[in-house]
């Protein structure tokens, strides 16, 4: 997957370790930038596909992103199975 869309990020006029949060809080804080990130989905799917464990991508903390691979990981198995 091409990285051209990291040029256009919004996290490039913050500090890096606001991407990194260490609570709740934190990650409110980061997902309210990148909700007006024009390559919010471009990111996303970057960390998705890479399995990117650490900080906010594409709006969604670790735990989302876990949640969103299982829920493919799911989605797939149903259209093989049928
Ligand atoms: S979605 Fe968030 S983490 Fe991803 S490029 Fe945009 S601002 Fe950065």
């Amino acid at each position: 997957m091409s990285t051209d869309w990291m040029s256009q990020g919004k996290c490039r006029e913050y500090p890096a370790e606001i991407f990194f949060p260490r609570n709740g809080t934190g990650v409110i804080t980061t997902q309210k930038i990148c909700e007006s990130c024009p390559v919010i989905n471009e990111c996303l799917e970057y960390a998705l596909e890479n399995h990117v464990d650490h900080g906010v991508w594409g709006g969604k903390s670790e735990r989302e992103r876990r949640r969103l691979s299982r829920m493919r990981r799911r989605i797939v198995n149903i259209d093989f199975a049928s």
